[in-house]
């Protein structure tokens, strides 16, 4: 097992778009999306969205098939399975819900590579008429609850700083190194509790990206941005093996045979073993 803890968010990161939109717009309630928009928080909006979606007669079935129909970039996939056989212990964190994350990596025999999704629980109610999806905010919100997050950039169902704070905790407790991906501004927060020894990779171009270039002094850990799964695959794999070749090093005395095999592939695809703290 690598020690390395690689937490992925869902949409625009592991799929091309997200998955909110893409259910609404491809079902055909973006108007009445839009027109709800203004008036309650995204989470609450999107459980209403499926209550209509239910109410117009279809089933939780076609939100699925839908769902599969998600565009994913091919080295997106590739990327994943190639770090999960790299012995990384990979998470999902989102701001999406259960069910469309589940159907997704499901459908994409993606599921199996995870150890952990953390997001928004949902639930199927009325399934005798085809399924109603409830989704509920992972921190609660409403009665005057909050989960107290200063960074700004946070929705109120979700600090996903919070979250990472405690994969953070369970990672120095093994001794891991943490690798965290997102392009939105929920991804900030998380972005600014890794520290030196962690590894940001921002969406270039995305909100995150913008939020972390207004002030890069706030990032303690190395910034290695990503613009398409080509480079996110190239990125995260160099980094992993880069991690895996200094954790060798400092084991030489005790070096088991996953690394000894590693070791040969770092070095044979010219990856450079670069110092810690120095950054591409
Ligand atoms: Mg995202
Ligand atoms: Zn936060």
């Amino acid at each position: 097992m690598a020690g390395i803890i690689v937490v992925f968010d869902f949409d625009k990161t592991i799929i091309d778009v997200d998955s909110d939109n893409w259910v609404v717009d491809n079902l055909g309630f973006t108007e009445q999306f839009e027109r709800l928009l203004p008036t309650m928080p995204w989470n609450t909006l999107m459980d209403t969205m499926m209550g209509e979606i239910h109410a117009s007669g279809k089933a939780l079935g076609d939100v699925a098939a839908v769902l599969r129909g998600a565009p994913i970039d091919p080295r997106v996939p590739h990327a994943i399975r190639a770090a999960h056989a790299l012995g990384c212990d990979l998470r999902v964190l989102s701001d999406a819900n259960g069910f469309f994350i589940e159907t997704i990596l499901d459908h994409h025999g993606l599921r199996g590579c995870f150890s952990e999704i953390n997001t928004n629980p949902s639930h199927v109610e009325d399934a005798s008429s085809g399924g109603r999806l409830r989704i509920e905010p992972y921190h609660e919100f409403r009665h005057g609850a909050a989960h107290g997050c200063g960074v700004g950039t946070c929705p109120p169902n979700m600090c996903k700083g919070q979250v990472l704070d405690r994969i953070l905790r369970e990672a120095a407790a093994a001794r891991k190194r943490v690798v965290y991906l997102g392009d939105g501004r929920g991804d900030y927060c998380p972005s600014l509790r890794l520290g030196r020894e962690g590894f940001v990779m921002p969406r270039r171009g995305h909100p995150v990206w913008d939020l972390i270039c207004e002030d890069p002094a706030r990032v303690k850990a190395e910034v290695h941005p990503w613009a398409d799964g080509a480079e996110m695959e190239a990125t995260l794999l160099g980094l992993v093996r880069r991690v895996l070749v200094e954790e060798a090093a400092m084991l030489t005395p005790l070096v088991d045979c996953k690394l000894e095999s590693t070791m040969p592939v770092a070095a044979q695809d010219g990856m450079p073993i670069m110092p810690l703290g120095v950054k591409n």
